[in-house]
């Protein structure tokens, strides 16, 4: 079998960017080739767009149809009033962007083969964009993981590791590299494999995508995030602008904390952790005024209201231990930042009609419902004076 008839041109030539080429087939705003250029999709890879070029005319190709009888190139509406069948056209490809997902791709096998040789950790999804990589993997990975892989990636990308495109017949397939290569191979009587490298270890998967000629290409990979087992990269040039603004956050960082690296983290988790002291200790604190509230309550206009000043609460801490509450009170309590609290359990005095009497009287801002409202007081003088004097004069 003679394979160079199988070995579309987005195989054997990936860095071709133009081809003359003759219109096979018209229907309404598709358009049938008889020349490969366009990568149709597949494997995670998009597909390729671009132009048709036909007396000086620029028809766009805006994706391409895999159809049982081959590809057809979709082209923006004007097209099909513009080419006739038989016409010879230049088929040209938006090369920006078939080349950053040859990188993209190339990236995605590359950090698939160290994730298997270091960790024997399989790649069961992977999708790339414009010069980023997602891939989800079997195990979750830890920051020491993650750090070997990009350290041995970029490695292989600085030792330039060439990137090998094979294509054999299937028997060939099975005899030869069945037992050694990554990946599924499709019905086709073809197999397509790439290979990372040249040396021993090398990587050989089954892909029919597109592909750089060099590691090197790809310049560097570059973490942006990774949760559990979903990874997120970016390389070349998207890359190194990212780690340089996200580098630009952390200086401004460190200048306002005057601690760096390690230092830095440290600080910001104890903070963390000293404020969730603080709001538990709150909460139990709460909790306990609230268990003996009857005792701290005093009768105004025949209402049983209790009048807390406690600067360290928040909403949160007071909706939480509002639920514990014992029937027939209004609770008021000034806490953090200058906020009033209502809350009542009361059902004949709402705790939204006193907060609106408070926003009234002095124009503050606030609101809520008949069991929890809330306004800031920061201008008012003793607001909790002002509520015991309107809650006198409630009729
Ligand atoms: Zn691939």
């Amino acid at each position: 079998m003679n394979l160079k008839n199988f070995s579309p041109i987005y195989w054997s030539a990936p860095y071709q960017r133009e081809v003359a080429a003759r219109i096979i087939g018209i229907n309404k705003n598709r358009v049938k080739v008889d020349k490969t250029l366009f990568y149709p999709s597949g494997g995670g890879q998009l597909s390729d767009l671009g132009l048709i070029v036909y007396q000086q005319q620029e028809i766009k190709v805006v994706g391409i149809e895999k159809r049982d009888d081959g590809n057809w190139l979709q082209i923006d509406s004007a097209g099909d009033s513009i080419l006739e069948e038989g016409v010879e056209v230049l088929l040209q490809l938006d090369w920006d962007r078939r080349y950053s997902f040859m990188k993209s791709h190339s990236s995605q096998h590359l950090i698939s083969h160290v994730l298997k040789r270091l960790f024997d950790i399989e790649t069961l999804k992977a999708n790339f964009d414009d010069e980023r990589i997602d891939i989800e993997v079997s195990k979750n990975l830890s920051e020491a993981e993650i750090l070997e892989i990009l350290l041995e990636s970029n490695r292989l990308i600085n030792e330039g590791e060439e990137v090998i495109s094979i294509i054999v017949d299937k028997d060939e397939y099975k005899r030869k590299y069945r037992d050694v290569a990554r990946g599924k191979i499709s019905n086709e009587n073809i197999v397509r494999l790439i290979q990372l490298g040249a040396g021993e270890g090398y990587d050989l998967t089954c892909c029919g995508g597109v592909h750089v000629k060099n590691l090197s290409e790809i310049k560097g990979i570059f973490l942006d995030v990774f949760k559990g087992n979903s990874l997120k990269f970016f390389i070349d040039k998207h890359g190194i602008d990212s780690v340089n603004r996200e580098r630009i956050l952390m200086i401004n960082l460190e200048e306002v904390t005057a601690k760096k690296g390690e230092k830095l983290v440290e600080m910001l988790i104890n903070k963390l952790n000293e404020g969730k002291i603080l709001q538990e200790g709150n909460l139990r604190l709460l909790k306990m005024i609230f268990s003996e509230i009857a005792y701290r309550s005093q009768e105004i206009n025949s209402n049983k209201i209790v009048l807390l000043n406690l600067p360290e609460i928040d909403r949160q801490a007071l909706q939480s231990a509002a639920r514990e509450l014992e029937k027939g009170f209004l609770i008021v309590v000034l806490g953090r930042n200058d906020i009033l609290y209502f809350i009542s359990t009361n059902e004949e005095l709402s705790a939204k009609k006193i907060n609106e009497i408070i926003i009234e009287k002095t124009g503050s801002k606030g609101g809520g419902n008949k069991g929890f409202a809330q306004v800031n007081v920061k201008n008012v003088e003793n607001p909790l004076s002002l509520v015991k004097e309107v809650l006198t004069k409630l009729n």
